[in-house]
């Protein structure tokens, strides 16, 4: 059977090496090695040294594994927050963020902007009540991206409050200086092309002490997952609860992958796709760039408006063999998502613009 290409934003193409990977981790016997094995924690050792070394996390730093992203939005509320938290929204994973603060009983306050636009760092007004920020880097829902330089200015204005950025559906492409923000965490299932199933966790000293601090106080901060008992048991690369090896083994050799061919080189060929895909886009007939500021469009997710019912579109452009994404929520109909991630190669995305420039005759 011929196989398709996905462009959809997660879960996504899966990275070419994948298979070869899971190939030896089945030889390996991944699947039924003990968590508390030294087998497993050579294996989370070497992942967080994948890690570091692709997205230049310090030291002090820690990686840790939970089930999902969504989890470390729930995690990162509970462990940071006792009782403000301050969220940028404009779409609808960075708006279930800060509704997750809501749920938890947290005073969210959020400064919105509507689908499609992005922030101006001079527009934004943190209170200094709030003791964590929730930025996300890339809206997957409209194809928003923040600068990464917008966020290291935004903490530099607001040094003493926690930053937390979302970078689910960017990782591995924004340079994030760990200097600066405090915590960020990304799912396999997009940049990183992996199934589902394993959310990671990247977070300073400064937010383990307001999780302790807040524990002191007598707060709930979560059971098995909260960020001290993460914490105590990566130090010895462990995790509380069983783990999906399995993934984690592959983060590791999928990150390793990616050092080799390194990490300004798949940046550059990230924004080189990015830049074919925006160009078609400005030239179509039947689509257009949703997002109407060229600094706010993400080089991850390309998102275009198009002028027929998207469902016929998508429809006439899997027939080739390539499926994209459709629009988000209400939106689905209206626009298409063109994930552009590590995985799809320029080869794809070119015959990709050639079926759609096809479509235009
Ligand atoms: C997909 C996504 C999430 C949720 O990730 P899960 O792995 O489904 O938990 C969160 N934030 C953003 C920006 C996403 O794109």
């Amino acid at each position: 059977m011929q196989r398709k290409v996905f462009f959809t934003p997660g879960p996504a193409h899966l990275y070419p090496t994948f298979e070869k990977h899971l190939q030896t981790a089945l030889d390996e016997q991944i699947g039924s090695i003990s968590h508390r094995s030294k087998q497993f924690k050579a294996i989370y050792q070497y992942t967080v040294e994948q890690l570091r070394t692709l997205l230049a996390i310090p030291p002090q730093s820690a990686i840790l594994f939970t089930g999902s992203a969504t989890e470390i939005w729930e995690r990162v509320l509970q462990s940071c927050v006792e009782k403000e938290s301050f969220h940028l929204v404009n779409g609808a994973f960075s708006k279930r963020f800060y509704e997750f603060a809501a749920e938890l009983g947290k005073k969210a306050i959020k400064q919105e902007a509507p689908f499609g636009q992005g922030f101006n760092t001079g527009q934004i007004h943190i209170p200094h009540s709030a003791e964590l920020v929730c930025l996300t880097h890339n809206e997957t829902s409209s194809g928003v991206s923040m600068p990464v330089e917008a966020m290291h200015q935004l903490k530099k204005d607001n040094p003493d409050t926690l930053f937390v950025v979302d970078i689910v559906s960017s990782a591995p492409y924004p340079a994030l200086d760990y200097s600066l923000i405090d915590s960020s965490f990304f799912s396999v299932q997009k940049g990183f092309g992996m199934p589902a199933g394993l959310g990671v966790w990247i977070v300073n000293e400064k937010c383990l002490q307001k999780a302790e601090s807040l524990k002191a106080k007598g707060l709930q901060i979560g059971t098995y997952h909260s960020l001290p008992s993460l914490w105590s048991k990566y130090t010895a690369y462990e995790t509380p609860a069983t783990p999906n090896v399995l993934s984690i083994y592959l983060l590791g050799k999928i990150a390793e992958d990616m050092n080799r061919e390194g990490i300004a080189s798949i940046r550059k060929q990230t924004e080189e796709k990015a830049a074919l895909l925006y160009s078609f886009l400005e030239k179509s007939k039947l689509a257009s760039v949703a997002v109407q500021n060229p600094q706010h469009r993400s080089q991850t997710v390309v998102v275009a408006d198009v002028k027929q019912s998207s469902a016929e579109y998508l429809q006439d452009i899997a027939k080739t063999g390539n499926v994209v994404g459709s629009g988000y929520g209400s939106y689905k109909d209206k626009q298409i998502r063109i994930a552009n991630f590590p995985a799809n190669t320029t080869a794809q995305v070119e015959a990709l613009i050639q079926v759609m420039q096809q479509l235009e005759a």
